[in-house]
């Protein structure tokens, strides 16, 4: 049953028996509370969710050791009879059974809806998916149209593509980052976002500091060729685009493809050399320019003015990008920016 039919449910029988099938969403602080003897119990707080709602699962005693291990939006638990409390909250009891990563493939089909949902405001870089440097210097170099990146993945969707891009920068957002304080951008592990702008951020929500932020996907919001536009934060954008190019073909099916691939949540993945290379200055470089800009000083002033030139120069801009699809299974199928090389 679903996480809404669960909680929904007033009878106290069916749901002794029920089944959920859930995805871990984030996984929270550990209190240490006393137990009646006086002894410490660890108890830890999961956010779990399903297509259906998410709700908190308390976890306790030896079930701990474990579920420290579980993966936010890949690990999947089958709850058998777990029981109800106040609020969208769920405990386990000596009654209940948990199975993780159940064979099944309701289960994976619930992984890849997590991973496309949830995908993280910003995350490292997943070094270990691309061989950039064998990538820049292969002898074959294949040059995409966004529409025929497309085609290539939805033909093997799990495969890893890359290949060149050129396109145009349609839509920028440095200044309006740096306003809001959102240059920099991560995930905590608890699941919040933070925001700042500089380098490294505090979690208020579950108190971890020095947090490493990276640059804010956002910084490029939009980018266009003659065949389609790409988001930060959705693979491909619908026809409405503000910015159509001038060639866009009408029998272009790509906008409405990729609604039915669902594949709106992906945000791209920037390498910090691709940053580099696009900004002209390293992300540290970028967060010692934002650093003085508030104060009203001759050099605030100038910085700020820098901040103002680099948007108008990079706003459409074409360029030349090295990109890799990720493949589908791991984190979700991304689009990654490996490289600026034009
Ligand atoms: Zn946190």
């Amino acid at each position: 049953m679903s996480l809404t039919s669960f909680f929904d449910d007033k009878s106290d029988d069916e749901v002794l028996n029920a089944k959920i099938l859930v995805c871990v969403k984030a996984i929270g602080t550990m209190p240490t509370s006393t137990s009646k003897e006086g002894d410490p119990v660890r108890t830890l707080n999961v956010v779990i969710c399903d297509q259906s709602s998410e709700a908190t699962l308390s976890v306790s005693g030896p079930v701990v050791s474990s579920a420290i291990l579980w993966k936010e939006h890949s690990t999947i638990l089958l709850l058998s009879s777990p029981a109800k409390r106040l609020g969208y909250n769920l405990t386990i009891t000596a009654r209940s059974l948990v199975e993780i990563n159940p064979n099944v493939s309701e289960a994976e089909h619930l992984r890849r809806w997590s991973q496309h949902e949830n995908c993280p405001i910003n995350e490292p870089f997943p070094v270990a998916l691309f061989d950039i440097e064998a990538i820049a210097h292969a002898p074959i170099r294949l040059q995409f149209t966004l529409a025929s990146l497309d085609s290539f993945i939805r033909a093997s969707p799990s495969q890893p593509h890359t290949g060149y891009l050129s396109v145009i920068l349609t839509k920028l957002h440095l200044l309006s980052l740096w306003k809001r304080q959102q240059l920099f951008s991560m995930q905590c592990r608890c699941g919040q976002p933070i925001y700042a702008n500089v380098r490294s951020g505090h979690c208020a929500a579950c108190d971890t500091s020095e947090i490493k932020l990276r640059i804010n996907a956002n910084l490029v919001s939009e980018m266009t060729d003659e065949t389609g536009a790409i988001s930060s934060t959705s693979f491909f954008l619908p026809s409405t685009s503000p910015h159509p190019p001038p060639n866009r073909s009408k029998t272009t099916q790509v906008p409405s493809m990729s609604r039915q691939h669902s594949r709106r949540p992906s945000k791209i993945l920037w390498t910090d050399e691709a940053w580099t290379q696009l900004l002209g200055r390293s992300p540290e470089q970028l967060a010692k320019l934002v650093l003085d800009t508030g104060d009203g000083s001759a050099q605030a002033q100038h910085n700020l003015n820098t901040l103002r030139y680099l948007e108008q120069r990079l706003m459409f801009m074409r360029v030349i990008l090295l990109v890799g699809w990720t493949g589908d299974d791991e984190p979700g199928g991304r689009l990654a920016v490996l490289g600026v090389v034009g």
